[in-house]
């Protein structure tokens, strides 16, 4: 392995790039949680993007790749290696095509799309983060999510820039292909949209930013749902036998319907607490650790699967926890 001096004298030398070192994660997370990093790096461009990973490569240091922090939980002691996050924010449109960079804040380009006249991203307004990590997570709401508008991703798998078509991004409920590569690097997506009344859209985009800042204050320090909804056709007998037909919808059942079924809301461990309003939202206070946050969601997991025989999964990804999750 190569000495981090050296690691960062090779990061240093690549044009474009901003690295620093000990980057306090809880700066770049909406949780506002996490220790620092050994070296965070950041570009706008393509090339020194490639570049820096290259170098994390072959260091044989731990790298991962960041958006916008808001799904994040980092772990209190940071992480040790190289973050790489790539800003590039361009967002174009041909008729109906939209192209738009990694880097590009969501709401941005269902903004962009919005004011257009370009429809089918006008539900995913008010969800936080990055183009990238909604193409990562098939980020979605309101019975819609971002692969329906997907025509092709370009990424980088680590020695040349690929592109995929919708099919072979194999999107599925707040997944992609891109889950199971987490070494591959999006860089841009190009979005196939309808047209409508722009006005209209614009009242659509507004309304659900309305609802889901009340349900999401914009200052909460939260990443949104912590668990994942689950399918009612995949839940063993047991479970289904239990969920009434009322909380079933599109076929999903809501986890925070398993989790309310043990109490969850309000519950409070240091200063991270469960919202009383939503079983599946979990907000730190201002004080909260990735060690009471974690606590917290595995005592939840626990009671659900007592219950109910069933393992909730997170929505939400970890950064530097042994084995991936633990700190
Ligand atoms: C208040 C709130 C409400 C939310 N509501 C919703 C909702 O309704 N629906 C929904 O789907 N999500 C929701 N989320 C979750 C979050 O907004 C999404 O998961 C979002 O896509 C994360 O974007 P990010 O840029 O912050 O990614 P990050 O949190 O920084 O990263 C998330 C993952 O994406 C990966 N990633 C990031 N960029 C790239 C890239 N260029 N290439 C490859 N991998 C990459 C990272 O490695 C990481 O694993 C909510 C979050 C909050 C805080």
């Amino acid at each position: 392995m190569v000495h981090t001096e050296e690691t960062l004298a090779r990061l240093a030398a690549i044009p474009e790039l901003t690295v620093l070192t000990g980057a306090p994660l809880s700066d770049y997370t909406r949780f506002a949680i996490g220790g620092p990093a050994d070296i965070y790096t950041e570009t706008a461009s393509a090339e020194a993007f490639i570049a820096a990973l290259s170098v994390a490569r072959s260091s044989g240091q731990d790298y991962v790749v960041i958006g916008g922090g808001t799904n994040l939980i980092v772990s209190d002691a940071g992480f040790r290696g190289i973050v790489l996050r790539f800003t590039a924010k361009r967002i174009l449109a041909a008729g109906n095509r939209v192209v738009a960079d990694s880097g590009a804040v969501l709401q941005d380009l269902v903004d962009f799309t919005v004011d257009r006249g370009l429809k089918g991203l006008e539900t995913l307004a008010g969800i936080p983060g990055s183009v990238g990590a909604a193409i990562y997570g098939n980020a979605g709401a309101y019975g819609h999510s971002i692969s329906e508008r997907v025509r092709t991703v370009r990424f980088y798998d680590g020695s040349t820039v690929c592109v995929f078509d919708n099919a072979a991004c194999e999107f599925l409920y707040r997944e992609s292909i891109f889950k199971k590569h987490k070494e591959w690097i999006i860089f841009s997506t190009e979005l196939a949209m309808d047209t409508a009344d722009a006005a209209q859209l614009r009242k659509t985009a507004d309304d659900i930013v309305k609802v889901r800042n009340e349900k999401f204050p914009v200052t909460m320090k939260c990443a949104g749902s912590i668990f994942k909804n689950l399918l009612l056709a995949e839940l063993p007998d047991r479970a289904a036998r239990q969920v009434p037909e009322r909380v079933v919808r599109e076929g999903k059942v809501a986890a925070a319907y398993f989790l309310e079924e043990v109490n969850a809301k309000g519950m409070t461990r240091g200063d991270i607490h469960v919202a009383t309003y939503h079983a599946n939202l979990l907000y730190n206070g201002g004080a909260g650790t990735a060690a009471d946050l974690r606590w917290l969601i595995d005592e939840l997991k626990s009671r659900v699967s007592e219950k109910f025989g069933i393992t909730l999964e997170e929505e939400v990804q970890y950064v530097g926890f042994r084995d991936g999750v633990r700190p």
